[in-house]
């Protein structure tokens, strides 16, 4: 079989850990399978890199000295303790330092010009992945499986030029990935390739928004056509609930593409919104699992979730912490174009609109943003349409999204009557219903001291403690 395996930014943290995933790799090989590799930056290096562009935004450059040491050092350290032969030790840590090299240049130029451009961004961020992924590709050859790194643009995958979220375009992608990739892989070798990164048609580096990793795994795997996807995480699989909200939370089994995709959004593990995308109309499946257990065997995600696996709740999941914005107004009612003048508003603003829902008298429209977003956008409201198209706005400022979800609750009677009746029955008050017309996802949004309380009683009322996945 063929494996396009993706390792994340906490398996990659230390020399211990490269050197288990190096083996990890290793054991598949000597079983006969092929495997690409895509790894993440180190964890807190992506972070680092954004808060260095910040400073240097803000025109402090006495923090870039700092940060370009402690990058070095960090490197140097995994590199040093997870290659054991020394020729190999010495390519893995030349390429660290000249990559360093070329990030302290890069920081003097962005400096010298006092501003940070979306180009120059992805091109600083590419930083994280370009220094980790060698050293795991030296870490393999050090166990004596040969390897070769590329970043994303050696390894031919080709983006738009939208810096920061840049799309693949998945047809001339598809050509280069398998023309780059085929020749390594047919004489056995291992790609280790950078997540998070391609190139835009000009060559200019971009990235593919946050947590980029899993994307640029489906990506590649879509390419070469491979026979299965994973994603080494540092947890087991989805789960039925937040661990730290339930205690009773199980690993699933089994979930179908388009369950996963609610549960990417609604924060079961953090994974790339558009990552499912590349596989959804394919049959690779994508495996979720933990490196450090690999025991487990984790959550499968696939077209056709075999029979047993099917329920009709699925997961229940918050997103904590969010914000409530209201507004309503007589002058809304029967007054086409109300809805586009408010979202467009807050769209050119940069305002993501995280769930919608309007009252039929349509004198309301609720929706709920980030609370990073809120100052933004109670203020884009109150300065583009507040006494024109709309009379009032009313915040909440800390409520919690809570949304249950399974294929199975498409066309089934009463779903609904149980997910309220469950809450009701702990007092707890709902602010606010939407459910998208696939019926895969009901949302509602409640207070978020009352979060746990509710989350942990869907879970109760679904039996989801019990499920087998
Ligand atoms: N390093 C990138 C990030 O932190 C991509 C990834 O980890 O998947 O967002
Ligand atoms: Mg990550």
């Amino acid at each position: 079989m063929m494996f396009v395996m993706k390792f994340g930014g906490t398996a990659v943290d230390s020399a211990g850990k490269v050197k288990h995933v190096a083996k990890l790799i290793k054991s598949y090989k000597d079983r006969g399978d092929g495997v690409v590799c895509v790894v993440s930056a180190v964890r807190g290096m992506t972070d680092g890199l954004l808060a260095i562009a910040e400073s240097v935004r803000r025109g402090d450059r006495a923090s870039i000295e700092d940060f370009v040491k402690k990058a070095l050092n960090t490197h140097v350290d995994i590199a040093t303790g997870a290659i054991s032969d020394k020729k190999l030790r010495q390519g893995a840590l030349a390429e660290v330092k000249r990559t360093v090299g070329e990030l302290q240049d890069v920081l003097s130029g962005i400096v010298l010009l006092g501003e940070v451009t979306p180009k120059s961004l992805d091109y600083l961020m590419s930083f994280g992945e370009r220094l980790s992924a060698p050293i795991v590709s030296f870490a393999l050859r050090d166990i004596g499986v040969d390897s070769e790194f590329l970043t994303g643009k050696d390894a031919g995958i080709v983006t738009d030029s939208n810096f920061g979220e840049a799309r693949p375009l998945m047809d001339t992608t598809k050509l280069r990935v398998n023309h780059r990739l085929s020749p390594i892989t047919k004489r056995g070798a291992v790609p280790v390739i950078t997540g998070f990164i391609g190139a835009d048609q000009h060559g200019n580096t971009t990235t593919i928004g946050r947590g980029g990793s899993d994307y640029t795994a489906t990506i590649v795997a879509a390419s070469i056509n491979a026979d299965e996807v994973c994603l080494w995480s540092d947890v087991d699989g989805l789960m039925t609930a937040d661990p730290k909200l339930v205690k009773t939370a199980k690993v699933l089994k089994e979930v179908s593409f388009a369950e996963a995709m609610e549960m990417a959004l609604f924060g079961a593990k953090y994974m790339h919104p558009r990552a499912l995308e590349p596989v959804m109309d394919t049959k690779i499946p994508i495996r979720i699992r933990n490196t450090f257990n690999v025991k487990h065997p984790g959550t499968v995600i696939t077209q056709e979730p075999s029979r047993d696996s099917r329920r009709i709740v699925k997961s229940v999941s918050a997103i904590r912490h969010t914000a409530l914005i209201d507004v309503s107004g007589g002058g809304m009612v029967g007054a086409p174009g109300t809805a586009a003048k408010i979202f467009d508003a807050l769209a050119k603003n940069r305002v993501n609109i995280m769930m919608i829902s309007q009252s039929p008298s349509e004198s309301s429209i609720s929706m709920v943003v980030r609370k990073s977003d809120l100052d933004k956008a109670t203020t884009t409201l109150e300065l583009s349409l507040l006494g024109r198209v709309i009379k009032k706005i009313n915040v909440s400022d800390d409520v919690a999204v809570i949304a249950v979800v399974g294929s199975g609750m498409r066309g089934i009677k009463g779903v609904a009557a149980k997910v309220f009746g469950a809450v009701a029955k702990h007092n707890v008050n709902v602010i606010m219903i939407a459910q998208g017309s696939s019926e895969l996802n009901l949302a509602f949004v409640v207070n978020d001291k009352d979060c746990e309380k509710a989350v942990g009683a869907l879970h109760e009322e679904f039996g989801l403690g019990k499920a087998r996945g």
